[in-house]
């Protein structure tokens, strides 16, 4: 980044400066995760430069050669990990991907039917500023109020009356597994498609920790950056032929035109980093991190103060911590943490009272700590500081300066034994 620095100060100091922020702090966001470094040198490089509408083979550019080995490894890779027999790993991003499968599958006007936003769903599955909200006729479902999981016979009540032609089974903050035969069941009832968009839980599906959608779905989505822990992208798989002809032309020319080559690249290397048993090994540590969290936060001295998470507990890599019962809502919450440099998102619980911007929850994740290689003791050790501090924000408006002080060099010793990106240096500080 030498020649960045001469270039342009301002950005590459931003960029040093973020290469601090995440390696003195926790990134405990759900989505979020540290890809490897073989992954940014693949999209940093000179991939970016080269146009390639069409697949690999079905070019409409000249001097694709080596971008359609590039793109065709990723597929293959993809579909080995996943075990599934097709794939498209042209969208740019997990909406893009939906927007894809949308175009190919359905028809604007359509009802289509997903879980509620308000209940851990995602935007592009019917929210109503989103494309899918707007093109589509959305109907939801929700949690039951009193175990917070998917309610199936209500999924099925709901389907038979509206008829779907798409139901939408995925989260973005959910802490259980989802019955995928179940869906599936009831997509052919109605004679649905049914999408899973295993956006999040996608890393522990490919290390064989979580069910994998791919045998029950028309059709799988994801991101390809979060649990999975590779560049920013999407990625869309299917085992039926015909799907996977129109999903083809729904991203390009459908929805896209040039492929983002370089991403793609980075997508093959985090594809073939996902195959390796140090992968599963990691995101076995996620999952524990998680429980480990759970449990800490359901602990006598953090249920008396009125919190508690959301079902109870979380088979994957995330725990929503409910805050209805307490005085601290998600905003000081989120505020808090970021003050002993712990970085999570507020994110409204399933019945939640509190308005939006403000929120009765906390969605709190493990993967990127995981592959910093927390393991046991130190996952134990930050479930201690968030509920630490979730405790004394439950007890005054701020938390005093010696205490937080003394939480947040706890949080500086977890990251300095666990040292992030050792090999990158600043471009602008020496
Ligand atoms: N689907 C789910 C379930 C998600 O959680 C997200 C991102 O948060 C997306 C899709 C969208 O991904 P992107 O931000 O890459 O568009």
């Amino acid at each position: 980044t030498a020649d960045l620095a001469e270039l342009d100060p301002l950005v590459a100091e931003q960029i040093d400066r973020e290469l601090a922020r995440q390696r003195t702090g926790l990134e405990m966001i759900a989505s979020e995760n540290h890809t490897a470094q073989a992954v940014m040198a693949a999209q940093g490089s000179v991939l970016t430069n080269k146009y390639a509408e069409g697949y690999p083979g079905r070019r409409y550019y000249g001097g694709c050669e080596h971008v359609d080995v590039i793109e065709q490894v990723a597929i293959e890779r993809a579909k080995g990990i996943f075990g599934a027999e097709y794939a498209n790993v042209q969208p740019h991003s997990g909406a893009q991907a939906n927007a894809s499968v949308m175009h190919a599958l359905i028809t604007p006007g359509d009802t289509i039917l997903g879980l509620n936003l308000a209940h851990g769903g995602h935007l592009t599955h019917g929210m109503k500023l989103n494309f899918s909200g707007k093109l589509y006729h959305v109907i939801d479902y929700g949690v039951d109020e009193k175990t917070h999981t998917v309610d199936m016979d209500e999924v099925e009540a709901l389907a038979v009356k509206y008829r779907p032609k798409l139901i939408i089974a995925g989260w973005s903050a959910y802490p259980r597994v989802l019955d995928f035969a179940r869906f599936r069941a009831i997509a052919d009832e109605v004679g649905a498609y049914l999408m899973v968009d295993m956006a999040h839980f996608a890393g522990l599906v490919a290390a064989g920790l979580h069910p994998s959608p791919v045998p029950h779905a028309h059709v799988v989505t994801t991101t390809t950056h979060k649990t999975l822990a590779g560049p920013r992208g999407g990625l869309i798989l299917t085992n039926d032929a015909a799907v996977a002809k129109k999903v083809n032309s729904a991203v390009f020319p459908g929805q896209q035109g040039g492929p983002l080559e370089h991403v793609i690249a980075g997508k093959a290397v985090a594809f073939k980093i996902a195959a390796s048993p140090e992968f599963a090994e990691r995101q076995r540590r996620t999952v524990e991190g998680a429980r480990i969290l759970a449990r800490r936060l359901t602990r006598p001295d953090v249920a008396e103060r009125g919190i508690t998470v959301v079902s109870g507990g979380t088979d994957v890599h995330l725990v929503l911590v409910d805050l209805r019962d307490s005085p601290l809502d998600g905003k000081r919450g989120e505020d808090l943490l970021a003050q002993v440099e712990i970085t999570v998102n507020r994110n409204a619980v399933p019945f939640d009272p509190r308005p939006p911007m403000v929120t009765s929850g906390l969605r709190i994740g493990t993967p990127a700590l995981a592959t910093r290689g927390f393991g046991e003791a130190a996952f134990e050790e930050v479930a201690d500081v968030v509920a630490e501090l979730l405790i004394a924000g439950t007890a005054a408006d701020d938390v005093d300066p010696g205490p937080l002080e003394s939480l947040r060099e706890r949080v500086r010793a977890l990251a300095d034994a666990h040292p992030l990106y050792p090999s990158l240096t600043p471009a602008t500080t020496p």
